[in-house]
Parts: C-alpha cells; sequence; structure tokens
C-alpha cells in the first residue's frame, strides 16, 4: 500500500487535519540505516510528522527538524519537501530498548529515556533558497511528536494537536506507521481541537494501527465529519545523486586529485541522509583531473 498524506478540513468546526500513512516510508528508513527498533520508531515518528508539516505548510519549500540530544541516541534529522519527498538519519543507529513495564508490540512505545535532556530546530526553506527560517526549543516530552506539537503551538502560535507512531514486530521491524496533525483555522473550534488532542494522547492513533488501514480509511475512522482536499504522495527519497557527488569531487584541488588517482582506488562516498553509497571509479577521477588541467591550459 502507497504512502499517503490526506489533507482535509472539518468544515463544521474551521479546523485543518492531515492524515499520513507512511509505514514503506519508515520501512525504507530502517533498511537504508540498518535501524534497530528504538532508532527506528524515534526516527519514523519524525519523519512522519515532518512530512505532515511540510505537505501542509502554506508555502512551496522544504521543512527539515533536528533533534539534538544528551543520550545515546544523540540526534535525529529529517526532512521533507513539500511534495513529500522524505529523508532522515538516526545519529545511533543501534538504540534496542525492551518493552517497557506497561507495553505492548501493539502500545505505543516510550522513547523518553532516549530523547530527553536535548533541544529540537526546526528550519523551514522556501523554494527560493535565500529565505528561510528557524526556530529552537526544549524537548518537553521525548515522544517526538509531542515535542514537535509543542513547538507549532508555541513557536509557531498556531493551536495544533499532533501524533506520529510506528509500531514494530518482534523482531524489531517496522510494520506500521502513521500520523494525524490537526491545526486551527483562526475562529476555528479550541475545544474540539483539544478533544482530538486528548483523543491521541489517549492512544487513539496507536489503537488504529494495530491493523492495516489505507489513508482514507483513517481519516473515516478518525474524522467523520471530514471533507477531503487532496491527497500527496509520501516516499523515502533523497535530494543526493551520483552527478553531486561528483560535483563535489570537482571542487578538489588539482594536487588532491593526482594523489587519488596514484593511489588508483575507487572513491567511496555515503550519503548521510539516505546511506546510498556512491562509487566512483579511479578513471573518472582521471577524467575530472584531465578536464581540469585543460581548462586551466
Ligand atoms: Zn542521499
Amino acid at each position: 500500500m502507497e504512502d499517503l498524506c490526506i489533507r482535509c478540513t472539518l468544515p463544521q468546526s474551521r479546523l485543518e487535519v492531515a492524515v499520513a500513512v507512511t509505514t514503506q516510508t519508515c520501512r525504507a528508513a530502517q533498511e537504508a540505516h540498518k535501524l534497530q527498533v528504538t532508532s527506528a520508531v524515534a526516527l519514523g515518528r519524525l519523519l512522519t510528522s515532518v512530512g505532515l508539516m511540510s505537505t501542509t505548510a502554506k508555502r512551496n519549500g522544504t521543512t527539515s527538524v533536528q533533534f539534538v540530544m544528551r543520550t545515546t541516541l544523540r540526534q535525529l534529522f529529517a526532512d521533507a519537501t513539500h511534495d513529500g519527498h522524505l529523508r532522515g538519519f538516526a545519529k545511533n543507529p543501534n538504540l534496542s530498548f525492551p518493552l517497557f513495564e506497561g507495553e505492548t508490540l501493539l502500545s505505543r512505545r516510550s522513547l523518553t529515556p532516549a530523547l530527553k535532556p536535548g533541544e529540537i530546530s526546526v528550519i523551514r526553506m522556501s523554494d527560493r533558497a535565500a529565505e528561510y527560517t528557524q526556530s529552537t526549543t526544549p524537548i518537553t516530552k521525548g515522544e517526538v511528536d509531542e515535542d514537535l506539537e509543542f513547538f507549532l503551538n508555541q513557536s509557531d502560535q498556531i493551536p495544533t494537536a499532533l501524533s506520529a507512531d510506528v509500531m514494530a514486530d518482534a523482531e524489531g521491524v517496522v510494520i506500521r506507521a502513521a500520523g494525524v496533525l490537526t491545526q486551527a483555522l483562526p475562529d476555528g473550534d479550541v475545544e474540539r481541537l483539544e478533544r482530538i488532542r486528548t483523543n491521541l494522547r489517549d492512544g487513539q492513533l496507536t489503537r488504529h494501527l494495530s491493523r492495516e488501514l489505507a489513508a482514507h480509511e483513517l481519516v473515516e475512522a478518525m474524522f467523520p465529519d471530514a471533507r477531503t482536499i487532496d491527497a500527496v504522495p509520501l516516499g523515502w527519497q533523497c535530494r543526493c545523486s551520483m552527478e553531486k557527488v561528483l560535483g563535489s569531487i570537482r571542487m578538489l584541488g588539482p594536487t588532491d586529485l593526482a594523489e587519488m588517482i596514484e593511489a588508483n582506488r575507487e572513491v567511496v562516498v555515503n550519503c548521510d541522509l539516505c546511506a546510498h553509497r556512491y562509487v566512483v571509479e579511479p578513471s573518472e577521477i582521471a577524467k575530472i583531473f584531465k578536464a581540469q588541467i585543460k581548462a586551466r591550459g
């Protein structure tokens, strides 16, 4: 089933809702970075939340969110384009908490010990790349989605309820992921928003994840009065490319290039964001070197 973010309004309440299913994206992130269960759940919640924030942003561009922690997880990063391309990483891929007391494979896992204390930075860049805004807040709850909800309420001053969750099987493999973002329009029914938030905190989304639902089925189950505006496909997709890797090699001077040719070894470049591995053959480096020498006369 394809990952999708459905944007709706609740017309009677003047609330905007976005509901996303992100199972394939979170599983792709887990496979790319070889994430153990706690790292996978944390990054999956962040990817889902950032995907919701970016696809519902009023302006085209990218939204990047970084969590920096003084814990063994150290750092989480995700970014999303307005049209639903998601990427990111967990600095420590190997975190694997056992289920805590009261937790089951079907319940929400607590991430607090992995996420507190620390800070969140949110960077929004418009398509005109010169324009960007950055804001920082402390990590309040240590559950990713609740922290971003706090950020959106405090920093953006928009009444917001946000929940994102990732479920894994007994082997720690991601089996389902989804998220819900609700925001009030001016004069929106903030009491209803409060009730939505209370239900989310009470585990409403996580209970729906116990069975496989498409995004439109999640909308129907959670918001029967929703009117759909549009749907944006979401996917694990980085903006790195072999062309960009070669571009960075072209930035090196002839001395460095000559040394690389002398060593006659392929150059391996790993993308931090999506873990894709690029291998540049010595013949390719020789080509860049020759072009540089020629250009210098
Ligand atoms: Zn990449």
